[in-house]
């Protein structure tokens, strides 16, 4: 596939809620969009990291003029037959994985589409139905924690993840195991905490969580393998697994026993694929988590969550859960109780709505 274009979209996506997680609040988000163009297909990609680097060391600002400046004359004119020979292609530039990412989900898209294949099942999808869990933010008091968690057991997911800070507490945590001694439920630290709370960590171990996620620092192993030789309750890691070469030695020090794979993060479908088969081949299981893109992201994370190793339910939402109104179509919803359908059409079957990301665009640029 010969690449003959690039457009590129910085754009603001208003939330219905403040997202509150242990990095602070957040009431509009930015995604970046990649357009990529080809003779006989073209593509879409998507990374929405935070718009100031709190998440990693990446932001959309960055991401954009990185695209710009960088990534796109990098690889326009470009013939590229398979996404390792594309990140073969961006690898000489150090990091900056949501931004390759985008990349990496539009090469794979427009294969899909020439090819006339959804992307679930081109990538060796099992089921195009995947299960998916809930996601709960930070919130002020355990009353109106328990209620949000009773929503959810209500509506069917099979289980419930709860952002955990300092201002949440144990006790927060300890009211929701009580209130619900049967649901599936784990928390996540997002890296706000130290080896100095690991008494902290030994009471949650009491909890019966399904696994604890990133408790500490967003680049570490070593912490977390210590950690990890503390507690019972499985650790699983997140932030720190940006490549399979990470993931290799997180599993090798003993550093976790799950493993969040994030498209955007680790950059790229090819890299997720990489990182989902070296799991299954050392026995950690997987699933799949998000940054709140629109369904262009999100469809790309939904082809990987059909694969064979994933063993938890899913961060995919639906296009109701965050925004006001989905950046691209056609939107996703649940099928059935807390799952969602990966679509039948070629690609990974989702496209913005290009008048929306005009009129909320921040920057834009073809190359
Ligand atoms: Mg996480």
């Amino acid at each position: 596939m010969k690449i003959e274009g690039i457009d590129l979209y910085r754009v603001s996506m208003p939330l219905l809620e403040p997202w509150k997680t242990a990095y602070g609040s957040q009431s509009d988000i930015e995604s970046v969009f990649v357009h990529l163009r080809a003779e006989d297909t073209d593509g879409w990609g998507e990374c929405a990291p935070a718009p100031l680097p709190l998440y990693n060391s990446e932001w959309t600002a960055g991401v954009f003029a990185l695209a710009r400046d960088v990534l796109a004359p990098r690889i326009v004119g470009l013939e590229i037959s398979s996404g390792q020979e594309l990140q073969e292609k961006l690898g000489e530039f150090k990091g900056n994985e949501f931004a390759k990412s985008a990349f990496d989900g539009a090469w794979w898209d427009a294969r899909a589409r020439q090819l006339g294949q959804p992307l679930w099942s081109l990538i060796g999808g099992n089921d195009p139905v995947v299960r998916v869990g809930a996601d709960i933010p930070v919130l002020a008091d355990s009353q109106a924690l328990l209620a949000r968690i009773g929503q959810a057991v209500d509506r069917g997911f099979p289980r419930v993840k709860l952002k955990f800070n300092r201002n949440c507490g144990y006790d927060m945590i300890a009211a929701a195991r009580a209130a619900f001694p049967d649901t599936v439920m784990h928390i996540d630290c997002n890296s706000g905490f130290t080896l100095d709370d690991i008494d902290l960590f030994r009471k949650l171990d009491g909890l019966d969580l399904a696994m604890i996620e990133q408790p500490l620092g967003y680049d570490d192993l070593i912490d977390h393998a210590t950690l990890q030789r503390e507690i019972a309750t499985p650790i699983c890691l997140d932030e720190s697994i940006t490549s399979a070469a990470r993931a290799r030695k997180a599993i090798e020090t003993g550093a976790c026993r799950w493993i969040n794979i994030k498209t955007s993060r680790v950059g790229g479908l090819t890299n997720a694929i990489a990182i989902h088969d070296l799991c299954a081949a050392q026995n950690i299981p997987v699933w799949v988590g998000g940054m709140l893109e629109s369904t262009v992201g999100q469809g790309v994370s939904l082809a990987l969550s059909t694969l064979g190793n994933i063993h938890y339910p899913c961060d995919i939402f639906p296009s109701t859960r965050f925004f006001k109104e989905d950046f691209s179509e056609p939107s996703i919803t649940l099928t059935g109780e807390a799952r969602i359908e990966a679509p039948s059409a070629a690609g990974h079957g989702f496209r913005p709505k290009l008048e929306m990301l005009k009129d909320h665009c921040l920057e834009a640029v073809s190359i």
